[in-house]
């Protein structure tokens, strides 16, 4: 299909591409700005605000402002009042939200269009919770001298890092539950994909949210994102990212010990039973890892095949990836966009290098595409590694591409061993028609999601986070607005 540029150069010339500070969009102190490229055509797209520390000072001093101003004496009903605006403006301008995201990093727009119930989701559940938040009422061991209660207080200035791998929904997560508790954030979208947050910045004033509330600073890790996670005037800090970047995030908190949040990498099992449904097995667990171009944190990248079905489940999932239709992901039809930059890209062919010296066998896949439209782009092909031992590094590190590893094992326990040799925690999948075998390998993993016969989907009712390396804290679910609230227990003397 031919795409039509103009339309979407259209969309990205009308987009904020400055600092949001204090309600209003301005340029860096530097001056400086950073270009943002479309991984599907290497072209540049947008000249971004490049914030550094000096922008942090500002955005944080606006946060803190804002936290004490008349924000602080917005009602409960209030407040849910701008997230439900916030959501019906998300689904007013969805389209325009799905182009943005499809240019900054490369996702499809099937994909994009498939992820509305969950973005605007995120946002309507978050309105749901906020006049639920608060204390109770405490016996305590002196009735009638001693009363004691406890309040629930918004934490104060938020610091939210992002990454660049699902920009609408991963910016919408970080936003509605500042807004759901009263705090205030400052936020630092990814320097790949910063476009899509600058407008939900955009969204959320229009909505009713207080200048200085939300404040975002689009500049570089190394840069704006350390000076926001050691900020002494910053209460918390909500990250997603790398476990890399995560334990730079846990030193920087150390000056004013920051609450913490850390949502980070994986290298995820999906254990494949010999008695599972394999048409079901091999499309869910194709796209597990294959979706998004590979580049999601929960991605099912380790394939655990059942000894007696391995060969037939490898030719089918092979494939299955074989007849993935990769391109730009501005066209309906296509399934697998480009990685998200050229760094992306090399440490994902670096990767096939070591697991072919390392004995794996690439039985799908394991190339860069540069045919026609694809040529100026970052395409790789879905790649399928068998021949996979759990030692080797392309099953014990994340690669953040379109790659499983496959592994063979006889037993539930052999298979629970491998499932959990490995650093990280954040999801798991199994397939079979065995309910006891779903109850028991979703026991024995140790991760924070199991997915059964099904892989991938998130909800915002349902917590998502990390065990291990993958990190602490869990996103979404009744339990993570508590990560945003403070306890205070009031203990009173009766006169
Ligand atoms: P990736 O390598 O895939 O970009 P990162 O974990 O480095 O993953 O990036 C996630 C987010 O963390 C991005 O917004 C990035 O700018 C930010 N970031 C990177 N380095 C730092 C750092 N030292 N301190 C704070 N934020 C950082």
């Amino acid at each position: 299909m031919t795409i039509n540029m103009n339309v979407h150069a259209e969309i990205v010339r009308g987009l904020p591409k400055q600092i949001l500070i204090d309600g209003k969009f301005v340029p860096a102190l530097s001056g400086r700005t950073f270009q943002t490229f479309n991984p599907a055509t290497g072209e540049a797209i947008a000249d971004i605000a490049e914030g550094d520390a000096a922008d942090i000072d500002l955005a944080v001093a606006a946060a803190r402002r804002a936290f004490t101003g008349p924000w602080s004496r917005f009602t409960p009903f209030q407040r849910q009042q701008c997230l439900l605006r916030f959501a019906d403006l998300i689904e007013t301008h969805f389209d325009e939200l799905c182009v943005i995201d499809v240019l900054d990093m490369g996702v499809p727009i099937s994909m994009m269009r498939a992820r509305k119930q969950r973005a605007l989701g995120l946002a309507r559940f978050y309105a749901g919770l906020v006049t639920t938040i608060h204390g109770g009422t405490l016996p305590n061991s002196f009735p009638g001298e001693v009363f004691s209660y406890t309040l629930k207080e918004p934490v104060g200035v938020v610091g939210a890092i992002t990454p660049w791998n699902a920009p609408l929904t991963s910016t919408i997560w970080k936003m509605a539950p500042v807004i759901a508790t009263g705090c205030t954030m400052v936020l630092k979208p990814a320097e790949d994909a910063p476009l899509t947050a600058l407008r939900l910045g955009e969204l959320l004033l229009e909505a009713g949210v207080p200048e200085g509330v939300v404040n975002i600073v689009p500049g570089f890790g190394h840069t704006a994102g350390a000076a926001l996670a050691s900020h002494m005037d910053v209460d918390k800090v909500a990250f997603t990212g790398s476990d890399f970047t995560g334990r730079k995030i846990i030193e920087a908190s150390k000056g004013n010990i920051k609450r913490v949040t850390l949502e980070l990498g994986g290298k995820s099992p999906d254990v494949i039973f010999a008695d599972c449904d394999m048409d079901a097995a091999v499309a869910g667990a194709g796209m597990g890892v294959f979706a998004n171009s590979g580049q999601i944190c929960c991605a099912g990248t380790r394939l655990l095949v059942q000894r007696p079905i391995y060969d037939e489940f490898i030719e089918r999932v092979s494939a299955y990836a074989k007849s993935l239709k990769v391109g730009n992901g501005l066209d309906p039809e296509t399934q697998i966009g480009p990685v998200v930059n050229a760094k992306q890209l090399d440490r994902v062919a670096g990767y096939i290098d070591v697991g072919l010296g390392e004995g794996a066998q690439a039985t799908v896949g394991g190339k860069r595409l540069t045919e026609g439209a694809l040529k100026n782009g970052y395409f790789f092909e879905p790649t399928v590694l068998s021949c996979v031992t759990n030692d080797m590094r392309v099953a014990q590190e994340e690669i953040f591409g379109p790659v499983a590893a496959a592994i063979p094992f006889d037993t539930l326990e052999e298979a629970a061993a491998i499932a959990n040799d490995t650093v990280f925690g954040l999801g798991g999948g199994v397939w079979t028609t065995n309910v006891s075998t779903a109850h028991r390998m979703a026991k024995a993993i140790r991760a924070g999601t199991v997915w059964v016969n099904t892989y991938g989907g998130l909800d915002p009712v349902v917590p998502f986070g990390g065990y291990k390396t993958s990190g602490y804290g869990r996103e979404s679910g009744v339990e993570h607005i508590e990560a945003y609230l403070e306890t205070k227990s009031v203990i009173m003397k009766l006169g």
